[in-house]
């Protein structure tokens, strides 16, 4: 069912991925024509533009080590410190789950490889869905953040805002969406939110993609309606907008389409009434084709929950980028989320991928010497090795780690496929040892099988290291909700007991040494009321994060993030005994 454009989309993913090598050589020597005299560049390269070159002398880096660049730019320098082409602002990383957001350089070209990848990485699920371009509308939520000024008068907004703002957006939106662009910029998420659910609703019959950026947002999007269904029927009923939406854009956009329909507010009214949520999504937006949100990495933890209420239509991931670079697309949208790869597009940056080793029970740890370990080009990595990424981009970023784990699921044509590890930086540690983001994920999805079948769901999960006591310990907020509306206080202690055993056997080998020896105390789990991790993200928010990029943090380090979650503890659950 694949369309001229999707066609030719297709295409052209054949012919990036045939020549990865030569394109990647090309968009390399480029990116050192160009900026080989910049500031920063001429330290290391003097004004030379050969590969060899750039790869023994230009160092990796972090953030941290661009960032007074960044600022001196974001403070009134000229940009060619950094990079040649003109810088026309900064994107603004999420920043939860790596702490302060960072100010990410933009170009002319960067936003023009931003407008061909959405073009791209929606082709695969084009060719098997239909184009929806033709079929229907997206329900999706979007959440536009206000841009910063620097002091030199640049703009610097998430991707996603910047995406929201584009005229080409703009002018599709009321043709492709259901949410006027008021509702996505209104400065208060809650009612935008309301109001993106309300014309989704309205619109229902002509939905034909549900989703969001990230699985998280489409899940508070789902529970966001589990409390706001009945205010919504009314409002549908009686052609009249809640008061407590005071946003002037979102009340004008409502008085445009907003009319009295019974009808519609009844058959709602059933589908929302009825005991269990399974299969909502579908039910409420019959006409929808697929689910679309990332739900790999830190968003994994939301599968089960999304396949319930999406029961039936699939669930497609199907991009991987950030603020710093596109990095690729899932060619395969109809796979099961545990085997999701990202095929990297080599047009997009220059990839180098440093070698991650495997050390203990599948559990992942850098290398002792990162500077001595050889960069891999994108074309020479090898299928089930793990690697940190690195990228070079046109936009003034040089060997860059990015702080991304992945690992090489396979090839298609010429460029390697990845699977999402984890984020390099969220490790919990009370002494030697290190739990990194997946042997948590591990631990929790093993324990968490024990509130299954007593029907419970485990919904949110994050983690800190308690040391304020010796020996430290590991603790773990749970909130969990029952299936068909029990609640969790009618949940068996001695289960939340088993779980915080059951996460300690499921933890690595060092972790267990270390809890026999006592240089580590019993595994915590705190069980927090139902809402809290919605606080948690509405704090994230206030700060200035975009609802449409949160990422929830899988350890938190925040100390007014902690009083969040601490504030509504309604448990506290130990493990009884060390688990060797
Ligand atoms: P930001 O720059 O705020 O958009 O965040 C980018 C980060 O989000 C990446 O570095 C990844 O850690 C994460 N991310 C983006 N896309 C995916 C994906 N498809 N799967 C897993 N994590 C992702």
């Amino acid at each position: 069912m694949a369309t001229n454009g999707c066609e030719g989309r297709l295409k052209m993913i054949e012919e990036l991925t045939t020549n990865a090598e030569q394109i990647q050589d090309e968009v390399l020597g480029e990116i050192l024509r160009r900026n080989a005299g910049t500031e920063y560049l001429r330290g290391y390269l003097h004004g030379q533009t050969e590969k060899q070159l750039f790869k023994k002398n230009v160092p990796m880096v972090t953030y941290e080590d661009l960032k007074p660049y960044i600022d001196r730019i974001a403070n009134g320098e000229t940009s060619d410190i950094l990079l040649a082409e003109p810088i026309t602002g900064f994107f603004l990383s999420s920043g939860t789950s790596g702490g302060q957001p960072k100010l990410m350089p933009v170009t002319a070209e960067v936003a023009n490889k931003w407008e061909l990848f959405r073009g791209l990485y929606e082709s695969p699920a084009m060719k098997h869905f239909g184009d929806i371009n033709q079929a229907g509308k997206r329900l999706e939520l979007m959440f536009a953040r206000p841009e910063i000024e620097t002091p030199s008068g640049l703009k610097a907004a998430s991707v996603s805002t910047s995406i929201y703002n584009e005229c080409n957006f703009r002018a599709n939106l009321p043709k492709l969406y259901t949410s006027p662009v008021e509702t996505i910029f209104c400065p208060d998420p809650n009612q935008g939110l309301y109001c993106q659910l309300l014309f989704g609703l309205i619109q229902r019959d002509e939905v034909v993609k549900v989703g969001s950026v990230f699985a998280s947002t489409v899940l508070r999007g789902i529970k966001f309606l589990e409390n706001h269904w009945q205010e919504l029927c009314y409002d549908i009923k009686t052609g009249r907008l809640s008061d407590w939406i005071t946003d002037s854009g979102c009340r004008n956009a409502a008085s445009l389409v907003m009319k009295p329909n019974p009808e519609q507010a009844d058959l709602i009214e059933t589908i929302c009434n009825c005991k269990s949520w399974e299969g909502i999504i579908r039910k409420l937006w019959p006409k929808a084709r697929y689910i679309w949100c990332i739900c790999t990495g830190i968003m994994r933890q939301y599968i089960a929950e999304l396949e319930f209420y999406c029961r039936g239509l699939p669930l497609v991931s199907d991009l991987y980028a950030c603020s710093e670079a596109i990095c690729g697309m899932n060619l395969e949208p109809l796979c099961k989320p545990c085997d999701i790869s990202y095929t990297f597009l080599p047009n997009m940056a220059y990839f180098e991928f440093l070698p991650v080793k495997n050390e203990r029970d599948g559990s992942i740890e850098m290398k002792s010497n990162n500077e001595d370990t050889e960069l891999v080009d994108l074309v020479n990595v090898k299928a089930g090795q793990c690697y940190e990424l690195v990228v070079t981009t046109c936009a003034g970023l040089y060997r860059y780690k990015v702080g991304d784990v992945l690992m090489v699921s396979g090839f298609y044509n010429n460029a390697p496929q990845f699977q999402f590890v984890e984020r390099k930086n969220v490790i919990l540690s009370v002494d030697q040892e290190k739990t990194s983001e997946t042997d948590l994920f591990k631990a929790v999805t093993e324990a968490k099988a024990l509130l299954d079948p007593l029907g419970f769901i485990l919904t949110e999960y994050t983690s800190y290291v308690d040391t304020s006591s010796a020996p430290g310990h590991y603790v773990l907020f749970w909130e969990i909700k029952g299936k068909e509306g029990t609640h969790c206080k009618e949940l068996d202690p001695k289960i939340m007991v088993e779980c915080c055993s059951r996460m300690e056997e499921s933890l690595h080998y060092t972790y267990k040494i270390y809890r026999k020896r006592n240089i580590i105390a019993a595994l915590e789990i705190r069980v927090v009321k139902q809402g809290s991790f919605e606080a948690l993200m509405d704090y994230y928010v206030s700060k200035g994060t975009s609802l449409s990029q949160y990422k929830k943090p899988s350890c938190i380090k925040s100390e007014e993030a902690m009083k969040i979650l601490d504030s509504r503890v309604i448990g506290k659950y130990f493990s009884p005994k060390s688990p060797l």
